[in-house]
């Protein structure tokens, strides 16, 4: 036989990697994935759902085709633990199960800790930074809001998942607002000094709203009121109709809590030719997970790219063979600024045998000389393209 993986999170890493192990491997190696979801439902596209352009229908998937056409064995379940040294995970319902390799892709989970009166309040100040019922929570709350009401948002410090995404959600809630409640003020409330992503486009996109949207960098929040819908920041108090704040993240709960090495206590530090945790031989870490490689962005290109890497790696360590010497990641995000135009930011990174890890291959890649139709068409396709290299 040509054993057992495990994957941990049908996300856009543990899908992937799913797939192509069993593709690649031509039906030896046996797969089982862990997904607490019945339904994989896409981060990329949601910005567009809270924005009205899609709705929630577009952006879910069935895992139905990796079970009967790729032969997945797609169980519903939570993983509550990993033992490396045993080679088990348990689960909720399905108890503990053996694996030869085990793939984690289990994305983010929020320190909302670190805001006050943040935590327990996600239904009145949503993230929608996983998307599900987030994603409807802050679309409602954007249909409810007056005329002339406050969308403030919050950015937590990088690296976060998606670098563009929440630049995205203000044009996006900005581009509703303009059609709708025309009155309306859109607050970009960064705790980074800066645009992370495609700053100039983003700054040419703001500005096309006149004003709508007010750009507010260095501002860290640290603390909300609930009940009034308030951000708390160093010098002052933003009270706002809708409230949106991403909370600072790491890597998925049952990465961080299973004794994997983990860089700044929040990802997971991983050898970058296999995508092994550092000295946790057979657990493969890949995905929004991993504390990135120099420029790597977390984003779902990027770890449907490492899910990749990581199956053909695993094919060979499970017949004996070293993981190919020269893996070659890639990732485009597209970004919608208003209904039809989009941006993109594009890079290539090549594993450097000197530094260990991969670096981005200069020359290579680059962001959209302006925004345009073109690429918004590009965009729609890009998702099309991904869900079925994933799910199809
Ligand atoms: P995920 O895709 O989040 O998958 C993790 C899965 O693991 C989840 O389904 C979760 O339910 C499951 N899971 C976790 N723990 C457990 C457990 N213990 N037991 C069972 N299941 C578990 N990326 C792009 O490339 N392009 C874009 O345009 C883009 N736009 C974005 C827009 C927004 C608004 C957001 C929030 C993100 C966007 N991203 C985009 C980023 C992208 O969504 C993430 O980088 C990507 O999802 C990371 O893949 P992952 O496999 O690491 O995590």
């Amino acid at each position: 036989s040509g054993g057992h993986v495990v994957v941990v999170g049908g996300g856009y890493g543990g899908a992937t990697v799913a797939k192509y192990l069993r593709m690649w491997s031509e039906g030896r190696v046996s797969v089982t994935l862990i997904e607490r979801n019945t339904e994989f439902v896409s981060c990329p596209m949601s910005n567009l759902v809270i924005g009205g352009l899609k709705n929630m229908a577009d952006i879910t998937i069935s895992y139905d085709n990796l079970r009967t056409r790729w032969g997945v064995k797609v169980i519903t379940d939570e993983v509550l633990a990993l033992d490396a040294s045993k080679r088990t995970i348990s689960t909720a319902r399905n108890g503990v199960i053996a694996y030869d390799r085990v793939v984690l892709s289990p994305g983010i989970d929020f320190m909302s800790e670190r805001i006050g009166g943040l935590a327990g309040n996600e239904e009145r100040i949503p993230h929608a930074w996983k998307a599900g019922p987030q994603t409807v929570v802050l679309r409602q709350q954007l249909q409810d809001m007056k005329d002339g009401g406050v969308f403030a948002m919050h950015i937590p410090k990088a690296p976060y998942r998606c670098p563009p995404g929440p630049y995205e959600r203000a044009c996006m809630v900005a581009n509703y607002l303009r059609k709708e409640k025309p009155k309306s003020k859109v607050l970009v409330l960064d705790s980074n000094g800066e645009i992370q992503s495609k700053k100039a486009l983003f700054t040419k996109a703001f500005e096309g709203y006149k004003g709508m949207i007010e750009y507010m960098p260095n501002n860290e929040l640290r603390s909300v009121n609930a009940a009034t819908r308030t951000a708390e920041l160093d010098f002052e108090k933003v009270k706002a109709d809708v409230l949106n704040v991403i909370p600072p993240m790491r890597a998925g709960n049952i990465a961080t809590q299973s004794g994997l090495p983990l860089i700044n206590d929040r990802w997971v530090d991983v050898e970058w030719l296999g995508y092994e945790a550092r000295g946790v031989p057979g657990v493969h870490v890949i995905g929004d997970a991993l504390f990135p490689a120099p420029t790597m962005p977390k984003s779902g290109h990027m770890a449907n790219q490492q899910a990749k890497v990581v199956a053909a790696a695993i094919i060979n360590l499970l017949a004996g063979q070293a993981p190919n010497p020269t893996p070659v990641v890639m990732n485009t995000c597209y970004s919608f600024v208003d209904e039809k135009n989009a941006v993109h930011v594009a890079s290539v990174h090549q594993y450097d045998d000197v530094k260990k890890q991969p670096m981005p291959v200069s020359g290579a890649g680059g962001v959209s000389v302006a925004a345009n139709e073109i690429e918004g068409k590009f965009a729609h396709a890009w998702a099309q393209n991904i869900w079925a290299d994933m799910l199809t």
